[in-house]
């Protein structure tokens, strides 16, 4: 690597953070460019649904790396700058601004964007989404004084803001479209016990039923779902998923299917391009094919793995994805992947009436995901060892909390 290098990192979120501080941490001497749309420096997503939601963490809490880290590191953050095409022949990308910008190795860090939903009145006062720290900063703006709340959406969004807004003494009112929450990520099983959380708080949980409009004059007054009931609202909050944000891929010839299709490097089908965080469809060697993760630990990871990659070190990433959440009083990390219903059992350890416990899915035998529930002493590093393990387990033994997960670890 000569220092006369310039890489470029396109969307100064997460990953895009992390892979600069990878770059300069490995000891890349050329230039660093990070092009963020927002006009935030880099922070971090999970304390907007959780923490920084419910006026509990502080606003310079959320920031991943201090105001003057950039500077120190000779890192150029280009913020309130779209990233607007690639012109891979000449190696330079176009900013909304009109300026060219060369470079020699390119990250595509462009996240993911909320899936807008689709039905008369989405767009009246009173309707929010949650992405940004301004999302958050409004939407907690709405629910901090109480009110009626209407979560269209079952999914981590959603289940999340009506914690928070529960919190805040709202009246909740969450509609999923599946039998379960978070079906999707879940399954049914462990879907069931988050609805079960929920109601316990005293949230009004209507599954298998879709928002058909949103009824108001200027602002919102009522939700009505498929069945016909109309649910009087103040505030609706849409958590209907996310889309990955894959135009200037698309545009530049890139390979995109359900995100930027990467290797196990995160690399594209162009030896200097790579993709990393919410975007990559990565080829994960763990399980064998492509998955794309949304979750923060794979854009902390992912980021730094692709800065590794772009330096030209041998890179495989191949962890096993990883989530956690924060709901209420219930603290969970899961870890794992299965396609949706690709498991044949889920086997449980623990107490899942007192909310604390682990859970298993096992597929031919072998653990492919798990989460534990407010088991903060062990955590996930057992549920890891036993995916990464990939032996066969005896669910009896499993299912026993005085057989140390380690032990099964071990085969
Ligand atoms: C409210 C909320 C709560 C969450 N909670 C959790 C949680 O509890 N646990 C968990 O594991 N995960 C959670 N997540 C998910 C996690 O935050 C994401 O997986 C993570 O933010 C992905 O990081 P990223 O860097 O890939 O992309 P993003 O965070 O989406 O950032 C991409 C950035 O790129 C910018 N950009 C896009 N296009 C361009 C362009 N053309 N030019 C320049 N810039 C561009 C965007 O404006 C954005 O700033 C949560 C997400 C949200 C929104």
């Amino acid at each position: 690597m000569t220092t006369k290098q310039t890489f470029v990192i396109v969307g100064a979120s997460l990953a895009g953070a992390k892979a600069a501080q990878t770059l300069r941490e490995e000891g890349f001497e050329g230039r660093v460019v990070l092009v963020g749309a927002e006009t935030e420096r880099p922070y971090e997503r999970p304390p907007l649904s959780k923490g920084y939601l419910v006026g509990k963490e502080e606003r310079d809490k959320i920031y991943v790396h201090d105001a003057g880290w950039y500077a120190e590191n000779a890192v150029e953050l280009l913020l309130g700058r779209r990233v607007t095409g690639i012109d891979r022949a000449g190696r330079q990308v176009e900013l909304d601004d009109g300026r060219r910008l060369g470079y020699d190795r390119l990250l595509l860090a462009p996240g993911s964007s909320p899936r807008p939903l689709d039905v008369p009145g989405a767009d009246l006062d009173g309707v929010h989404y949650l992405r940004t720290v301004g999302d958050s900063e409004r939407l907690r703006e709405a629910i901090r004084g109480g009110g009626r709340v209407v979560v269209a959406g079952a999914g981590w969004i959603g289940m999340e803001t009506a914690a928070a807004a529960r919190s805040y003494g709202c009246e909740v009112t969450v509609v999923g479209s599946q039998p379960a929450p978070l079906q999707s990520s879940l399954g049914p099983e462990m879907g069931a016990f988050f609805a079960e959380v929920h109601r316990g708080r005293g949230a009004d949980v209507r599954l298998g039923r879709k928002v058909t409009g949103i009824a108001g004059d200027g602002r919102v007054r009522a939700v009505t779902t498929d069945d016909g009931v109309e649910i009087p609202a103040d505030v609706v909050i849409v958590g209907a998923g996310v889309r990955p944000n894959t135009e200037l891929a698309e545009q530049a010839g890139l390979a995109v299917d359900n995100g930027i299709v990467v290797d196990a490097s995160l690399r594209t089908g162009d030896p200097d391009i790579y993709a990393a965080g919410d975007v990559a469809n990565a080829f994960n060697p763990l399980y064998g094919t492509r998955i794309r993760v949304e979750h923060w630990a794979n854009a902390l990871n992912g980021g730094q793995a692709a800065a590794r990659a772009m330096l030209g070190q041998e890179v495989v990433y191949d962890r096993p994805p990883y989530f956690f959440t924060d709901q209420y009083d219930v603290g969970m990390e899961f870890s794992g992947w299965f396609a949706p219903g690709g498991y044949d059992s889920v086997v449980t350890r623990g107490d899942l009436e007192a909310q604390a416990f682990y859970a298993f899915w096992l597929a031919g035998g072998r653990v492919v995901a798990g989460m534990h529930v407010n088991q903060w002493d062990d955590g996930i590093g057992p549920v890891q060892d036993l995916i990464r393990g990939g032996g066969r387990v005896d669910p009896a033994r499993l299912a026993d909390p005085s057989v140390p997960l380690a032990d099964l670890a071990k085969g």
